[in-house]
């Protein structure tokens, strides 16, 4: 049985954000750090913003992350960015296979779990991607599709590397379209990722794993969503592009977290 955790938010700013935007998101973020005191914050800046908003962030309780990484550590791989590098300008975390990378560039679940290793070997904390397209959804196979995912991309981790990574459900249908997945749909695919974690990592770890929800989360729906047992939190995309929305999302989340208390 999962306990409720800390609210885990996490900000995907995909491919937005220039220095200067980055620097007025950033500075707005941490004028309003009383207010997020309750939960652990990452920001997901691009490639190009990661050194400045890691500088801007040193020693603040907001952690950073990027959006991808190869998983080879160097070598001649024109374009890529490997976790070494990642680690060495700051970062804690690292997306792996969100949708918009499997759906425009092909990441495959095998790909996926060499990525994982790949942040894991390097003490990167992966946040994983898993979700079920409409057409899945509709044809019956959301927890088929989920299953397979989880299982593919989280084979092979030891304990330890287990304890490190974060998994997001992200239903695609629900991303970026304003269509939240409700509180009960996102609960039921939650609750079977996390007996499908407890099949391969037993009881304990997968009661201790983090599942967080991504899909349009919006300040109105945040509360509702994470009073749910199996939700520890959010992946945000358009509403962790201004501080206010994202703000009032970990605000939700830590007041329905105080009453579980
Ligand atoms: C995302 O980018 O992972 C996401 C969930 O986006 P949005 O919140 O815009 O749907």
């Amino acid at each position: 049985m999962p306990h409720k955790k800390t609210p885990f938010i996490a900000g995907n700013w995909k491919m937005h954000m220039t220095l200067q935007e980055t620097r007025s998101l950033l500075t707005a973020l941490l004028a309003a750090s009383p207010d997020l005191a309750g939960a652990e914050i990452v920001v997901l800046p691009p490639f190009t913003a990661l050194a400045e908003a890691a500088a801007l962030l040193l020693g603040t309780p907001i952690q950073i992350g990027a959006q991808s990484l190869f998983w080879e550590d160097k070598g001649a791989f024109t374009g890529e960015v490997s976790a070494p590098m990642l680690v060495d300008i700051g970062c804690r975390f690292v997306v792996i296979g969100h949708s918009e990378r499997r759906q425009h560039f092909g990441e495959t679940d095998a790909a996926v779990n060499k990525k994982i290793l790949a942040a894991l070997r390097n003490g990167l904390r992966p946040i994983v991607c898993v979700g079920e397209t409409l057409a899945e959804r509709d044809a019956g196979r959301t927890f088929e599709r989920v299953e397979s995912q989880v299982a593919l991309g989280l084979s092979g981790l030891s304990p330890q590397g287990f304890r490190e990574i974060v998994v997001a459900y992200e239903p695609i249908w629900a991303i970026g379209t304003g269509k939240t997945a409700t509180p009960a749909q996102a609960e039921e695919v939650h609750y079977r990722i996390r007996l499908k974690l407890s099949e391969k990592y037993g009881n304990d770890l997968a009661a201790c794993a983090i599942i967080i929800y991504g899909g349009s989360v919006k300040p109105a729906s945040s509360y509702s969503l994470f009073k749910e047992k199996n939700i520890d939190g959010f992946l945000v995309g358009g509403a962790s592009l201004a501080a206010e929305p994202f703000v009032q999302i970990a605000k939700e989340a830590i007041r329905a977290y105080k009453e579980e208390l």
